[in-house]
């Protein structure tokens, strides 16, 4: 317990108190970004215990990823001097999941039912799609799957949605959809959409049930509510009741997971949903400059869906938002590297420091750049530890060991490493075992294998015992020890244990793997038996996602936009603010998709505590072609006053003239450029073909200057001011310019009529 009790009004405003302190029954606390929503959140655990005397295990604080759940209960523990061990903070899926592995029979679950992973659900609907006889070419499993999780995001079971399927797409979805339950079921799995789905269902038929629950999480505080889909407003609903002490903190602003299913409603629609719930606002920023609020502000008031806010700060204006125009997405990353390094010790060092992308694939070039510049960084949802192969093999083993029946485990390992099962034999078991409607164990554990070469049975039948041996030390060995005993006996280890470096690097990360074990062990604490805490170990796995990996104490963290919601730093940059990748080309074609793209950049800007840099690309590497960048029309929303503009001196390359030019580097920028050009290349290849023009004449005027133009020459317009000559278009009176103007960019004259004076 701390020695002096906390101050809260010393540490919180007046709206901020009220919110913390509010009594019971729902409120909704509606409020921008870095206006302290977390902060009434972790603050009301800790007055809740503190003030109110409330039995901490009766309080449930749910949020988006394990890392904010992570700093939640870091938060609480600095508040208390100690973390009430008996609350839950967590993710809504590690929630649901505590129900599910305590009182799943109630829906039917097997106490060792598997979570599936991405991979899993793949290859299970792409089995479904085989069954049902559909073409994987016209039924992509990627879309079919996403179709399924919409459904069960809305709470539909396969009958419910065939009832509401009426077009000829989503009756076949149907189809599969009740086929991939049924997979699933079989290989004893469930995937992450039915954690909740399940836990609501779970709730809503035992009422009895239900009330010992809501016993227990007595108050409920949910952070980021703007991204709650309908599965999990139904499992809030579930738990805290109509009037139930409900504290949900959301900004409309934010919401970046319609996609997943989320329902901005659910904030609009709050006071219908929980009557009687008190709605407050919290105004002031405590994160940000005014600048970048402003300017973040600005953006994303040209979205309609939004009650409509302004904050304010007393951190002053701070620096304009620096935007950097770069000529490719190498130069692009270089120059963060360079800016990063110099700008990295005002901020903080380099975990002060945020490199923010809209796509996993622009972090390529970046941290190509970064170790370039030996710049340390942490990559957030890159390929995920767990999901690289080796690593995913060994997951296979310890669900195995588990839950013998789970035939996507079975069927990954049973021949890793190979100990002579071929690929016919695996696939007649398979075949067996559909026709007698038994898991693929169940034919090796009941020896009904007849019919197989004596050959492939001993080697089934030796692979049965392998497993069944580690099944047994399951139950006793502590899992490091079953972990390096799996090893040893199926033989993984000497599987990568050779000298070249892909090897080395997979043994690495069985080694990692690991350690994660007994990380997961000391953080976990010695109460478990060896069974529960190998179920422990795979829940955990599991439910870690991207952002799990961020470790700020290694460098510059580089992450999607989607990653970091609910994170600040001192120095953000945003990259690649360009047409196409922000909004993204596949959020184009409706009105609210290019709204969700925008909220996401009003994300990226207001994680950013002191300075914001912004870049974009005139042209991008895309699968391996160059390809012509637009600007992003986000930049165009945010009002030039906020930015300060840098432009990169590749941008002269020639390549960037072909579509426009730009309007803010000056003349003189160009003629050094091509002066340089020209003495690289040698005189004459810079000579262009001679031009007579008019220059400072009335259009009949026909005088001749004589003057020689070329590529390079510099000349001034009476109106269009100073410039430089690009190159030539067509000959005779044709013949047309194309000059570089200061402040107005590439122009193209006829030359015949063109006033210029040359310089
Ligand atoms: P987001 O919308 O990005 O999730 P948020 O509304 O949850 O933001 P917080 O993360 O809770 O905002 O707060 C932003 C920052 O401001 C944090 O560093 C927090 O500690 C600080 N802060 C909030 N309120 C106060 C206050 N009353 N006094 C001092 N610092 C505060
Ligand atoms: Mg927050």
């Amino acid at each position: 317990m701390p020695a002096t009790p906390i101050d809260f009004e010393r540490h919180l405003n007046p709206d901020q108190l009220a919110a913390v302190t509010h009594g019971d029954g729902p409120q909704l606390v509606i409020a921008g970004a870095g206006s302290g929503k977390t902060r009434v959140i972790t603050y009301r655990i800790a007055w809740l215990i503190q003030e109110r005397g409330v039995d901490p295990r009766t309080i449930t604080a749910v949020t988006f990823t394990n890392k904010a759940a992570a700093e939640m209960r870091e938060r609480v523990e600095q508040l208390l001097g100690v973390y009430p061990l008996a609350t839950f903070v967590g993710t809504f899926h590690r929630f649901a999941l505590v129900l599910l592995r305590r009182y799943g029979e109630g829906v039917g679950l097997d106490r060792d039912f598997v979570i599936l992973d991405g991979d899993d659900q793949k290859r299970l609907v792409k089995r479904a799609l085989e069954i049902e006889g559909l073409d994987p070419a016209s039924f992509q499993p990627q879309t079919v799957l996403a179709a399924i999780s919409g459904a069960k995001n809305r709470l539909l079971d396969p009958a419910a949605y065939e009832r509401q399927a009426t077009d000829f797409f989503r009756r076949h979805v149907a189809r599969v959809y009740r086929r991939y339950q049924q997979l699933a079921f079989q290989a004893g799995g469930i995937d992450f959409d039915d954690m909740i789905r399940l836990a609501v269902r779970l709730l809503d038929r035992d009422a009895e049930l239900k009330a010992r629950v809501g016993r227990f999480n007595r108050h409920l505080l949910v952070d980021e509510f703007q991204d709650t889909n309908h599965a999990q407003m139904r499992l809030i609903h579930a738990l805290a009741g109509d009037g139930g002490n409900l504290t949900a903190v959301g900004d409309e602003d934010q919401g970046i997971y319609r996609w997943r299913g989320a329902e901005l409603d659910n904030i609009l629609r709050f006071e219908a949903s929980f009557p009687g719930a008190v709605v407050r606002k919290l105004e002031r920023n405590y994160r940000s400059t005014q600048t970048i609020l402003d300017a973040a502000g600005a953006l994303v008031e040209h979205n309609e869906g939004r009650r409509g806010k302004r904050l304010w700060t007393d951190a002053g204006d701070g620096e304009p938002i620096l935007l950097y125009r770069a000529s490719d997405e190498l130069d692009e990353a270089a120059w963060v590297a360079r800016t990063l390094t110099a700008l990295a010790p005002e901020h903080g060092g380099w975990p002060g420091t945020a490199v923010l992308v809209r796509t996993n694939a622009q972090t390529r070039a970046l941290e190509d750049a970064l170790l370039r510049h030996d710049v340390p960084y942490c990559l957030v949802g890159g390929v995920r530890f767990y999901e690289r192969a080796e690593v995913k093999d060994l997951i296979a083993y310890l669900r195995l060991l588990r839950n013998p029946r789970d035939e996507l485990s079975f069927n990954r390992v049973l021949n890793r490493p190979a100990r002579g099962i071929g690929r016919r034999t695996h696939e007649e078991l398979l075949r067996r075992a559909g026709e007698l409607e038994l898991a693929p164990w169940d034919l090796l554990a009941e020896e009904r294998l007849d019919g197989l070469t004596p050959r492939a049975r001993r080697a089934l039948l030796a692979f049965h015992d392998l497993i069944a041996g580690l099944r047994d030390d399951a139950e006793t060995l502590p899992l490091p020890q079953l972990l390096k005993r799996l090893l040893e006996v199926t033989g993984y280890a000497g599987l990568h244990d050779k000298p070249d470096a892909e090897s080395q690097a997979r043994l690495e990360n069985v080694g990692e793997f690991l350690s994660a074990a007994e990380e997961f062990l000391e953080q976990a604490g010695g109460d478990q038996t060896a069974g529960e805490q190998l179920t422990a170990f795979l829940d955990h796995v599991s439910l870690t996602a991207d952002v799990d990996g961020l470790d700020r104490q290694r460098g510059v963290s580089l992450m999607t936009l989607h990653s970091a919601k609910g994170l600040e730093f001192p120095l953000v940059v945003v990259a690649g603010l360009e047409d196409g990748l922000l909004p993204h080309w596949n959020a184009q074609n409706q009105p609210e998709d290019v709204e969700e793209e925008r909220r996401l950049l009003y994300v990226g800007m207001t994680r950013a505590e002191r300075r914001l840099i912004l870049t974009c690309c005139r042209r991008r590497r895309v699968a391996g072609r160059y390809q012509e960048q637009r600007e992003s029309p986000f930049l165009s929303e945010i009002p030039i006053r906020y930015l300060r503009v840098e432009e990169s001196p590749q941008l002269f390359a020639p390549h960037s003239w072909r579509d426009g030019g730009n309007p803010r580097r000056t003349a003189e920028d160009v003629y050094r450029f091509f002066q340089r050009e020209t003495a690289a290349a040698g005189a004459e290849a810079a000579v262009a073909a001679a031009a007579s023009v008019r220059t400072s004449a009335p259009q009949d005027a026909a005088q001749e200057t004589g003057e020689r133009l070329r590529k390079g020459s510099r000349v001034r317009h009476d109106k269009l001011g100073k410039g430089v000559v690009l190159s030539f278009e067509g000959s005779g009176p044709d013949l047309r310019l194309v000059v570089y103007f200061e402040g107005y960019g590439r122009r193209k004259l006829v030359a015949r009529y063109a006033r210029l004076d040359v310089l």
